[in-house]
C-alpha cells in the first residue's frame, strides 16, 4: 500500500479506484470474490457489499471498510464524487467497456485518467511470505502429478487423468486448478494448450501434462512430458534438446537479467538443434495471486528480472500430427542465482 501510494504521488494522480480483484485482494487481504478500493495518497477505503460484510471486517487490513447495499465498485465511485480529489486513476487494462461508461456517467468534473499494469508491476517482487506461500502451492502441484503417474496407462482418457489430478489438488487443501489442466496425448501435445478430451492413451507415444493449482490465494503451474514405452530416438532427441533449453534458461535466471536473456538462452539451444521453428511460444511469465502475471519472459523484453521474483521456464517443441515436449518449472529470482521450487524430476521418463 505504501509503494501504491508513492507511485499515485509520481503518477501525479489525486487517487486510485482499483477494481481488479487480484489487487484488491492483494492490497488488502480480502479473499472475497467483490470487492473495490478507493486508494489517495493519505487513505484507503475498501468497498464490499453486503454478501461480505463479516468477512471483509475479519480480513481487511490497513483500509477502512464500507459495506453497500449495491457492489463496491460503484459505491467506490459514488465517493469519488463527493470527494475533492480530481485527478483519479482507473484500471484500464482489466475494466469493462461498461464499467468506464459508468465512471464518466457518476463522475463527469473529474479527470479521469487510465492506469496500466500499475499494482501489477509492484506485485512483480514477492516477499518472503508470498515466496512461501507460492511454495507450498508448487509442492502440491508436484504431488498431484506425482500421484497421477501410476494411472497412465493404455486406454485411459485425457479427461480422466485431468480429473484425478485436481481431484487430488482439491483433496490436499488446494482451491481450485489456477486454470484447467492440460493432458494431451500423442500428436495433440503438439497443442501448446489442448484441452483433455476423450482421446485416449496408447503405447508409444508422448504425454504432456500442464496442471497448477491455487493454495491460500497463490498459484502454481508445472508442465512434464513423458513418454508411454521406450522412446525412440527421435523423441529421445526432441526431449534432450528441450530439457538442454530450459536448463540453460534456468541457468541464466538472476537478478538483473533481462526477460529476453531469458528467453534467448532457451532459444539458442533449440536454433542450435534445429528446433527453433517449432518453438512458438514465449519462455515464460510471472506467477503470483494470477497464472499469468508480469514480467513476459519473451523475445526482447527488457525489463531486468529484481530479486523476489517468481517466473515459470517452460520452453517447448511442437511438432504439427507427431507431437511435443514442454517442461516447466517456476522459478524465483535472486541476487547471483534462483531457486527452483518445482521439485519433478526432469530426466525423460517412459513409462
Ligand atoms: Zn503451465
Ligand atoms: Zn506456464
Amino acid at each position: 500500500m505504501e509503494k501504491v501510494r508513492a507511485n499515485l504521488v509520481e503518477g501525479k494522480l489525486d487517487a486510485l479506484l482499483v477494481s481488479h480483484l487480484p489487487n484488491v485482494q492483494y492490497l488488502s487481504g480480502f479473499s472475497g470474490s467483490a470487492g473495490a478500493l478507493y486508494v489517495t495518497p493519505r487513505e484507503a477505503i475498501f468497498f464490499t457489499d453486503s454478501r461480505y460484510d463479516l468477512q471483509s471486517h475479519e480480513e481487511v487490513k490497513d483500509c477502512s471498510v464500507r459495506v453497500s447495499r449495491g457492489d463496491g465498485f460503484t459505491a467506490a465511485i459514488k465517493l469519488a464524487a463527493r470527494r475533492r480529489e480530481s485527478r483519479i486513476g482507473f484500471e484500464a487494462a482489466t475494466l469493462s467497456v461498461q464499467a468506464v461508461k459508468r465512471l464518466k456517467e457518476l463522475l463527469p468534473g473529474k479527470k479521469l485518467i487510465p492506469s496500466i499494469n500499475l499494482i501489477e508491476n509492484l506485485r512483480i517482487t514477492k516477499d518472503p511470505f508470498e515466496i512461501d506461500q507460492i511454495r507450498e502451492a508448487v509442492k502440491l502441484g508436484s504431488r498431484a502429478y506425482e500421484e497421477s503417474l501410476p494411472l497412465l496407462r493404455p486406454g485411459v482418457m485425457e479427461m480422466e487423468i485431468a480429473a484425478e489430478i485436481e481431484y487430488r489438488m482439491r483433496r490436499y487443501g488446494g482451491e481450485k486448478p489456477s486454470f484447467e489442466t492440460i493432458v494431451a496425448f500423442g500428436e495433440r501435445a503438439a497443442l501448446p494448450h489442448a484441452k483433455a478430451g476423450n482421446r485416449r492413451l496408447r503405447p508409444n507415444e508422448f504425454i504432456l501434462l500442464d496442471l497448477g493449482v491455487i493454495l491460500n490465494g497463490y498459484c502454481s503451474d508445472m508442465t512434464r512430458t513423458l513418454f508411454l514405452g521406450k522412446a525412440p530416438r527421435k523423441a529421445a532427441e526432441i526431449y534432450r534438446a528441450v530439457l538442454e533449453s530450459q536448463q540453460e534458461a534456468e541457468d541464466a535466471v538472476r537478478s538483473g537479467a533481462s526477460c529476453g536473456s531469458i528467453d534467448a538462452a532457451a532459444r539458442r539451444v533449440l536454433n542450435r538443434r534445429g528446433y527453433g521453428k517449432y518453438f512458438t511460444h514465449s519462455t515464460g511469465h510471472g506467477v503470483g495471486r494470477e497464472i499469468h502475471e508480469p514480467p513476459r519472459i519473451g523475445a526482447r523484453q527488457k525489463m531486468l528480472l529484481p530479486a523476489g521474483a517468481v517466473i515459470t521456464v517452460e520452453p517447448g517443441v511442437y511438432i504439427p500430427g507427431y507431437g511435443g515436449v514442454r517442461i516447466e518449472d517456476m522459478v524465483v529470482v535472486q541476487d547471483g542465482g534462483r531457486e527452483v521450487l518445482t521439485p519433478s524430476p526432469k530426466e525423460l521418463m517412459e513409462l
